[in-house]
């Protein structure tokens, strides 16, 4: 098996664009830094990782005669808002289940950014009140039962399209298209950072890159704040993903990292370093990060650079994983 077995339905424009961001990299000192672009990967309601991970499973769900792809995320889901867009594009129908994963005061959390363009795509919207997490939920189970009572064939998406068989492949691709915009690029990139929640794109990207002759490191960044919880999660569909993609080995410990220190207290809520980052990437390079997950992971990498954690002479990967909408329910906080 390889990934190439896989049927993939096409929704991004084609590889995502990679560019330096000299000005930040001149600003922290360090090493030089790179972003690859999944905010701009796709025509489909400003993209994002989830519309990569979706060439994946919707082929599986065409192919079982869904009509109706149900899933789940908080009030201002940037997945279920990419999972509206793929239902408008391929014709079916979309439930989203939105629990409160946020307790956010901004008076227009739920009218504005993600949810505002999901209800624009026609999606059927649910606002449910339930916490944080990554797992099945009662709510989402309800749900498909609902579009089976109503005589209607759903297709499950966990959160995330992650805790699912084939959640890690569009970012085992992802490996793949790094490697051939390195040869075209000219440079190799030593040190990916990303963001990471429900897990697998961190997880894919460690199972793509695992069967490469060049070793590199991966560092995800928390942002649930529930470090054991997203560790454990990365490394169950980074294993997964591996032997599906036919790596031929078990993958080691070593190469499954995720680092705590940015997400603050609580998913979805900023912490000053997350707005310094937001602010600096968009002082310095015109680059528009979110609060939720890029603010975090770009905190991050500005401290490991800073520190030298990151070595001068690395090539570091960003991974802008998109999220941008949400913005919109967080203008309090740059008042
Ligand atoms: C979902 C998401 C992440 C986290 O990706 P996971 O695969 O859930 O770990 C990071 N950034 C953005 C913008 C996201 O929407």
């Amino acid at each position: 098996m390889s990934l190439n077995t896989f049927e993939r339905y096409p929704l991004l424009f084609g590889p995502s664009p990679v560019h330096p961001l000299d000005r930040l990299s001149g600003h922290l000192g360090g090493a030089r830094i790179w972003a690859k672009r999944e905010d701009c990967n796709s025509g489909l309601a400003f993209g994002g990782n989830k519309t990569r991970k979706l060439e994946y499973l919707l082929p599986d769900a065409l192919a079982q005669g869904a009509d109706t792809l149900v899933t789940i995320g908080g009030v201002q889901s940037n997945h279920t808002r990419q999972v509206a867009a793929v239902a408008a594009r391929t014709g079916l129908k979309a439930v989203l289940v939105q629990e409160s994963w946020v307790d956010w005061p901004d008076a227009v959390n739920d009218k504005v950014g993600n949810i505002l363009l999901s209800r624009i795509m026609g999606a059927d919207v649910r606002l449910v009140q339930a916490g944080f997490g990554i797992g099945f939920k009662d709510s989402w189970q309800q749900a498909l039962e609902e579009v089976r009572a109503a005589g209607g064939t759903p297709y499950a998406i966990p959160a995330g399209a992650s805790d699912h068989p084939l959640g890690g492949l569009g970012f085992a691709g992802w490996a793949e298209e790094v490697q051939v915009q390195e040869r075209e690029l000219g440079v190799f990139f030593d040190t990916i950072v990303v963001c990471s929640v429900t897990g697998s794109t961190q997880a894919g990207m460690i199972a793509g890159f695992a069967g490469q002759d060049r070793p590199r490191r991966v560092l995800g960044i928390d942002a649930s704040a529930k470090l054991a919880e997203t560790r454990a999660q990365v490394e169950k569909i980074a294993r997964n993903t591996a032997e599906l993609i036919g790596l031929g080995r078990d993958l080691r410990d070593d190469e499954i990292t995720v680092l705590e220190g940015w997400a603050g207290d609580l998913y979805g809520v900023p912490v000053p370093s997350t707005l310094e980052a937001i602010t600096l990437t968009g002082r310095l390079e015109g680059m528009i990060i979110d609060p939720v997950y890029e603010g975090k992971s770009m905190a991050a990498l500005i401290d490991l650079v800073r520190d030298g954690e990151i070595p001068r002479d690395s090539n570091v990967l960003y991974a802008h994983l998109g999220g941008q909408p949400a913005l919109n329910a967080y203008s309090g906080v740059f008042r």
